[in-house]
């Protein structure tokens, strides 16, 4: 009834974390998010396929975006560059839906910086010993691997007095949960609502 705005939805977590599993179930439980797909120069993996996962491109193409201004955010990951495209997020705001990205923290940095209407969330296993044990578990990294996404977890964790909100995945349906909780709130927020007095009177009698 009142239009709301929509807004960008940014979990942030280490490397196993659970980012990305939280944020397909949180996609399957709301209609009204759509998830950011970003372009990379990276190959892609196993079955993935151009367009879902992620817009595939070589490296001339991801220069040119850069140089057209394509991109909200973009960063070297683990020698590969990846992007938040602009109109793909206008396209879904648009849409009258919010945004969910799956991004890493220089990313996340370059958002804020914006000014965007974006929220952060930082997901975080209960302990450091949890994370090691969630990585070693998937078992697709090397022990140098699981080394350096350990590192790269631990200077995230640094980052985390930047972000809005804190979510412990201890149980994934539970921390979904809390996503879901966390989003209706910010939804809810007064700043969002536009035209609240002409709504109400009926465009009549604004007060
Ligand atoms: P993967 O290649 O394993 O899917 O992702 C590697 C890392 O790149 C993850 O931390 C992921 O969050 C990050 N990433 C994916 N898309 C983007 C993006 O558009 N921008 C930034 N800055 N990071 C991204």
């Amino acid at each position: 009834m009142f239009q709301s705005n929509n807004f960008l939805i940014i979990l942030i977590s280490p490397s196993a974390g659970g980012k990305s599993v939280i944020a397909k179930q949180v996609l399957k439980k709301c209609e009204n998010i759509e998830y950011s797909i970003s372009i990379t120069t990276r190959k892609p993996r196993g079955n993935e396929i151009n367009g879902k996962a992620y817009f595939f491109v070589s490296e001339e193409e991801f220069q040119k975006r850069i140089s057209d201004g394509d991109f909200l955010e973009y960063a070297l990951v683990h020698g590969k560059l990846y992007g938040t495209s602009k109109s793909f997020i206008e396209k879904i705001l648009s849409s009258q839906k919010h945004a969910i990205l799956d991004i890493d923290v220089q990313g996340v940095k370059q958002i804020i910086a914006s000014g965007v209407d974006a929220i952060t969330i930082f997901i975080l296993p209960p302990s450091a010993a949890i994370l090691k044990e969630r990585l070693l578990k998937r078992g697709t990294d090397s022990k140098e691997k699981i080394e350096e996404r350990l590192q790269d977890g631990i200077k995230e964790i640094d980052e985390v007095n930047n972000f809005d909100y804190l979510v412990i995945n201890d149980d994934l349906n539970d921390a979904v949960d809390e996503v879901i909780n966390i989003i209706k709130i910010e939804e809810k927020r007064i700043c969002r609502y536009k035209n609240i007095k002409q709504t109400f009177y009926g465009g009549e009698l604004v007060k």
